[in-house]
């Protein structure tokens, strides 16, 4: 019986959890961090119709591949961070703030 390969660093034994290193404090567990949506999503302008306001509210991505997010250092400096991350693989390419406006790197894990 072979083994089974593991999606991502967060089900090896190796690397138990991401470090994620944050601008202000430096590299910490991501026990440290709250994951808070999708960074590339946009809310509705105020004429929108209400179907539109559902989507933005209650439909979420679960994009494979490269993605932008919100992440919320609760355990350090409680600022919000940027973060561009590949959902298979778990690795990092960019962290910044929220003003960064980072390229997503070409399709496909790293
Ligand atoms: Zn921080």
């Amino acid at each position: 019986m072979s083994a089974v390969p593991a999606l991502s660093p967060t089900h090896t034994e190796k690397r138990a959890m991401l470090r994620i290193r944050c601008p202000w404090c430096g590299e910490r567990d991501e026990t440290e961090f709250r994951y808070r949506g999708d960074a590339r999503r946009e809310r509705p302008s105020a004429a929108a119709d209400l179907a539109q306001f559902n989507t933005f509210v209650y439909e979420r991505a679960n994009p494979l591949g490269w993605h932008l997010e919100w992440w919320l250092h609760v355990g350090g400096c409680r600022k919000l961070l940027k973060i561009v991350r590949h959902t298979l693989t778990h690795e990092i390419r960019f962290i910044g703030s929220p003003a960064d406006r980072p390229e997503l790197p070409a399709e496909g894990p790293p």
